[in-house]
């Protein structure tokens, strides 16, 4: 079989399809693993009560059931949810939309590719464009997404200090240069994997930057506002007519139902329900079906702010003690957990690379993300992407309590051994 240029960009060895691989594997082997890598939401006993009674809502009503099981959704996705939405948008953060700026795709991870395909690479006028990541690290999941062989450029961010260990990433207006190949901004807030909120007024200098050069910013709130909101205290929602923001079900509870959704002016919905359409015919109903539920049942944007949150807020503030607890006096910082479930641990002049202290982790029943496929775009050489690590804390707070004894227990020895 001989695999076409990106046949082999996206069969072959793409770090997050190798790390995936091998954290499913180690745990095929070993169950008993302290699972502290992936993403996958905590389970949430309210919260799945909500999504088993919104489900049950779907299956009782035959108006509602036959569609979901039987009929294929319009490219932009079902109408009736579009509207929905639309309308709860507008009450809750006093967007001006409607349906015609909502497009439907299965998971926010496939909206990338379409998003992130349609605004960089070759154009037709020769110029192949770029999508300026303004501050690494970022999800790790975009870094491979791209037809065209390196479609990110990235920016390393300024680190302010703060008291007790933490510190936090800011972007670094100074070294921002937006070139003129670019199609695209793009930004995670909250961030996968640091948990950082980009300030507010960072998200309006980069907003204005953005307008001033034609250039849509690409905003992933998979963890953020409107829903699923697992924030810390809590962030204001943000759109305007040049921002693409894409929302996901999946932190909300939902990672099965594969359903993500773009909020946009109605030109780029336009472009991307077309380009979702030749990819992959229609959206899932079954996400959309069960959003429509909790929207009518008033839910949708009531789970984030008064279960979700409030419950990884306790995750949060647990694993950071005990993780303050088991690194002390270690050269080590940690990333202020402002949103989303990670912690972000830089061991400053760690002995070995984060990659190498992954394996030695799964050794002894531990695992994690190592660092350094947090950096999509980033050329420049810089020791911190192979310093750093991210533990979820989705899991019971014991569980991640041995996890943290058994990582300082770890890096102790590396740094006593020199
Ligand atoms: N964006 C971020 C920041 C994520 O962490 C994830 C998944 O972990 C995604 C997007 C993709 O999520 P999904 O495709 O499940 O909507």
């Amino acid at each position: 079989m001989k695999l076409s240029r990106f046949g082999e960009k996206v069969a072959g060895d793409a770090g997050i399809v190798t790390l995936m691989d091998d954290l499913g594997e180690a745990l095929r082997v070993n169950p008993e693993m302290i699972f502290m890598g992936g993403g996958n939401p905590a389970s949430i006993p309210e919260v799945e009560a909500s999504l088993s009674s919104a489900l049950q809502g779907v299956m009782d009503d035959p108006g509602v059931r036959r569609p979901m099981l039987g009929v294929y959704q319009p490219p932009q996705g079902d109408p009736e949810f579009l509207d929905s939405l639309a309308g709860e948008l507008r009450r809750t953060c006093g967007w001006p939309v409607t349906r015609e700026n909502l497009a439907v795709a299965n998971g926010s991870q496939s909206a990338f590719f379409v998003l992130f395909n349609l605004l960089a690479g070759e154009g037709s006028d020769g110029v192949y464009r770029k999508v300026q990541l303004p501050l690494v690290p970022e999800y790790l999941g975009y870094a491979d997404v791209g037809l065209a062989p390196s479609l990110f450029r990235a920016n390393r961010p300024a680190i302010e200090w703060l008291p007790e260990g933490l510190f936090k990433y800011h972007i670094d207006f100074e070294r921002l240069t937006l070139d003129d190949d670019l199609g695209a901004l793009c930004l995670s807030r909250p961030t996968n994997p640091t948990g950082n909120l980009v300030t507010e007024d960072e998200l309006n200098h980069l907003d204005a930057l953005a307008r001033a050069r034609d250039l849509p910013l690409i905003l992933d709130v998979a963890y953020g506002a409107p829903f699923p909101d697992i924030v810390y205290p809590s962030m204001r929602p943000f759109w305007n007519d040049n921002t693409i923001l894409v929302l996901s079900l999946s932190k909300l509870g939902l990672p099965g139902a594969r359903t993500g959704i773009v909020v946009a002016r109605p030109e780029i919905i336009q472009a991307f329900a077309r380009a979702n359409t030749v990819l992959s015919l229609a959206s899932g109903n079954l996400g959309p079906a069960l959003a429509q539920q909790l929207l009518v049942r008033g839910e949708l944007f009531r789970l984030g702010p008064e279960v979700i949150r409030p419950f990884y807020h306790q995750r949060m503030q647990s694993a950071l003690a005990v993780f303050q607890r088991e690194l002390a006096g270690l050269p080590v910082r940690i990333h202020r957990p402002e949103g989303a479930f990670f912690l972000w641990l830089w061991f400053e002049g760690l002995p070995i690379s984060s990659m190498a202290l992954y394996e030695r982790l799964k050794a002894r029943g531990v695992l994690v993300v190592p660092g350094e496929h947090f950096f999509p775009g980033l050329e420049e050489p810089w020791g911190h992407r192979q310093e750093c690590l991210r533990v979820t804390y989705c899991q019971a707070p014991e569980r991640v309590a041995e996890g943290a004894k058994i990582l300082g227990d770890e890096v102790r020895r590396l740094y006593s051994d020199g």
